[in-house]
């Protein structure tokens, strides 16, 4: 048997080794769904299956690329290369181009993104001259949304008297007219929203028998994670490919089925077995991720849920603690609460940033646990919220590119014709969008027609049209010949977005130019790494591709040494040591719009079994008496969860607010001293903070106790650090300073421990000695 395979246990050996036909994992979480995966396909391959035939599809782009990754150890880089795994949107996005004529689109079309979508709608609202207040864009955008994903058509829509009723009770009688004008509006612009990437890929499976035939043919093995929370448009799309040959092994946990709001499908799972011939089932029980305490309190909570497969998870691993549950007055203390916790097990147990994850309900929860982590200094990452592809001006750089490849692309059009400023006025706009209707073509066909209509615009004007059109036909040419990181360099500077930038001296300016400097270097990456992969140049259209469906979690560049704060939705299939669940109240998490109905309270519970079986080691519970919601200060419930849980995994700390929570380090006297107000000078954006100054940090010790005896190490300077310095520390032993970083408290060593290896410790705690 080949090494790898000794990695797995008998249970998860069993979907592993049967090479052929459909199959199904059932298990709780943590219980290696995903290894077996990633496994299999590497078993597939050293059984001489091509890697060109497998199909796997995941959850994010990331879990892709590591599963790639690791798969590539196991196999060899360089045919782990050509598998074709990703995010259902992504695999189909490449498809969907080469196919595209079939459907009456160019290859190169856009990808609408959520915002363009929403600002495509927001247009036709108005255009339709509807109450705003009533036919709110985002409640139409999702509306549109899980009409798309459950294939209804805009035909489909108006075929359908129940559906239009129920838009015309929700006093939205005219959503049907919007939903026909935003795809005609879309398909004109020769864009895709992100819904239609599964739509369109089930019309061009449907429509056309040979185009199903050969990617039925290429994807001979297919396999699919976290397959509990595919939608009817997923799941259609996975049994079309699968229907010929049937080597289909799909993975999942009833349990942690949390999208049903948007149109996942519970049932895909549970009526797999009916959907192919002969049906393996397996199960996994053991969990390699969490202590007892945790697998134990997991399952407590999920029997509650009447609605769920009978599973068993268990675990050899260690008891572990307690779940801690923590009530606070306020969000702030609750922030902070979270902030000092995470410090203190940083420094109790040498632990990194990235071992530890906050997780919430709802977004709006971010920002107090960002303030005190910012008042620690503890550095963190935010998932989800705006991805950095999503900043202003990363967006302008985008849409000019997004225009090279398809001048059609209306919303790219919008944002930068008179960015930075051509004076290419609204009225202009408008002309030229009253013209596109009436001609059916699309505003930059009509700009490049400008002298062959009749258009109510002045000889100016019309001379900044076409200079614009000739600017963009100029990039056209040389994106023939560049790469995208050239191409780019070469826009940034023509367009005169630098300039514009540069003369925007302010501290966002300056940030914005690092930006786009960023997003260049990505580039720079991207096209080495392009370099490597078969029939790839590393041009913009690649690129492109790649940025229109990366998720948030997907830029995070190798500097992931930060606290990761996420929705509990986008923490599934992650793991972490230590694990904040906070907002643990009534109506709140269990969501207070999700409380109508058992299957809605089901699915929060779930939610929730999600949230704590993230926890290798130590999960908290944070709730709060009061809390701003709405603008109103409200009193706070806990939440029923909290209740849920067996008592015997639970440790409740003293439940008193005031200085309920006792330092344990002494360091804790920083506590109350906002460092941000000791730093005098503004810093300036982009340049690493600094900390504080030598007079500041006199002061500083002032405060600690006399006793201390770290202050000594205060900083590198005072203990006579370098790079290089031998030193011995009390746990670790001896070893060498490779790398000092940060200031004053906050001076970190990296230190290569002849013993240990590579540990980077605060030097305020790390009580070295200097050899
Ligand atoms: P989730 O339901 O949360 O997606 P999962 O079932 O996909 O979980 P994995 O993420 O595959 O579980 O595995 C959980 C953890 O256990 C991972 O860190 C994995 O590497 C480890 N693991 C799984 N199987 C084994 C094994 N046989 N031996 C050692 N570690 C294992
Ligand atoms: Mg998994």
């Amino acid at each position: 048997m080949e090494a790898y395979l000794k990695q797995l246990n008998e249970a998860q050996l069993a979907p592993v080794l049967q090479k052929d036909g459909a199959m199904i994992v059932i298990a709780g979480a943590g219980s290696g769904k995903t290894r077996v995966l990633t496994y299999r396909i590497a078993y597939l391959m050293s059984q001489g299956v091509d890697p060109f035939n497998i199909l796997a599809l995941t959850f994010t782009n990331k879990a892709a690329r590591e599963m790639k990754g690791r798969i590539s150890k196991i196999v060899g880089a360089s045919e782990g290369k050509n598998i074709w795994m990703g995010t259902f949107h992504s695999i189909f996005a490449k498809i969907l181009r080469f196919e595209a004529d079939k459907l009456g689109y160019p290859s190169n079309f856009t990808i609408y993104d959520t915002q363009d979508s929403q600002s495509v709608i927001r247009a036709v609202i108005k255009e339709m001259h509807l109450d705003k207040d009533v036919y709110k864009y985002k409640q139409v955008y999702s509306r549109i949304s899980s009409y798309k994903n459950s294939l209804i058509t805009v035909k489909a829509y108006f075929n359908n008297p129940e559906l239009m009723e129920a838009d015309a009770m929700a006093k939205m009688p005219r959503l049907g007219d919007i939903y026909k004008s935003y795809v005609e509006k879309c398909f004109k612009a020769g864009a895709m929203d992100f819904d239609d990437l599964l739509l369109k890929t089930n019309e061009l499976l449907t429509r056309f028998p040979e185009v199903l035939a050969k990617y039925q043919n290429r994807f001979r093995y297919i396999l699919v994670d976290e397959y509990q929370d595919t939608n009817h448009s997923q799941y259609l799309i996975v049994k079309a490919l699968s229907d010929r040959f049937q080597n289909i092994c799909v993975v999942g946990d009833d349990a942690q089925s949390i999208y049903a709001f948007r149109g996942a499908n519970i049932n895909n799972i549970l009526n797999f077995q009916k959907d192919y011939d002969d049906v393996k089932t397996y199960r996994l029980e053991q969990n390699y991720r969490s202590t007892k305490n945790i697998v134990n309190a997991a399952n407590s909570i999920i029997e509650k849920n009447k609605t769920r497969l009978d599973k068993v998870v268990w675990t050899e691993n260690d008891d572990g603690n307690k779940i801690i549950v923590n009530r606070t007055m306020t969000d702030g203390d609750e922030g902070r609460f979270v902030a000092s916790s995470i410090f203190e097990n940083k420094m109790n147990h040498q632990m990194k940033d990235g071992d530890f994850a906050i997780l919430y309900r709802t977004n709006a929860q971010s920002r107090a646990m960002e303030d005190a982590l910012r008042k620690r200094d503890i550095p963190y990452r935010i998932y989800g919220g705006l991805s950095f592809y999503q900043r202003k001006e990363i967006k302008d750089v985008l849409s000019y590119l997004r225009l090279i490849l398809n001048p059609k692309d209306e919303e790219a059009l919008k944002r930068v014709i008179n960015y930075p400023a051509r004076g290419i006025g609204d009225t202009t706009m408008e002309r030229l969008i009253v013209a596109a209707n009436h001609y059916n073509r699309s505003i930059f066909e009509v700009m490049k027609n400008i002298d062959r209509i009749d258009l109510k615009i002045n000889s100016g004007t019309k001379n900044k049209l076409r200079d614009f059109v000739t600017m963009i036909e100029s990039f056209q040419v040389l994106n023939k010949s560049y790469d995208v990181f050239q191409i780019t360099e070469h826009v940034t500077k023509k367009t005169g977005l630098f300039q514009e930038l540069k003369k925007d001296g302010t501290p966002e300016g300056i940030a914005r130019i690092e930006n786009i400097e960023e997003l260049l270097n990505g580039m720079r990456d991207f096209v080495e790494e392009q370099k490597e992969i078969v029939d790839a140049t590393g041009s913009l259209a690649e690129f492109m591709e790649d940025v229109a469906l990366a998720t948030d979690a997907d830029n995070d560049k190798g500097d992931s040494d930060r606290v990761a704060l996420m929705t509990v939705h986008l923490a599934k299939g992650l793991e972490f040591p230590y694990v904040y669940i906070v907002g643990m109240e009534e109506d709140l998490f269990p969501s207070g719009m999700s409380m109508n109905t058992r299957s809605e309270l089901e699915e929060e519970r779930r939610l929730f079994y999600v949230a704590i079986t993230r926890a290798e080691k130590q999960a908290y519970l944070t709730y709060t008496q009061s809390r701003y919601r709405w603008g109103k200060l409200i009193d706070a419930e806990p939440s029923r969860f909290i209740q849920e849980i067996d008592d015997s995994y639970l440790e409740y700390l003293t439940p008193i607010t005031e200085n309920r929570y006792k330092p344990l380090l002494d360091v804790d006297i920083f506590d109350d001293v906002d460092h941000s107000k000791l730093r005098l000078k503004k810093p300036v954006a982009g340049s690493p903070p600094k900390g504080p100054t030598e007079a500041q940090l006199r002061k500083l010790r002032k405060l600690r106790p006399a006793t201390s005896n770290t202050d000594k190490n205060f900083s590198a300077s005072d203990a006579n650090l370098a790079m290089g310095t031998m030193v011995e520390h009390v746990r670790f032993g001896k070893g060498k300073i490779v790398k000092i970083e940060g200031a004053g408290a906050d001076t970190k060593v990296e230190i290569d421990f002849e013993n240990g290896g590579l540990k980077k410790l605060l030097l305020r705690f790390a009580k070295l000695k200097v050899l």
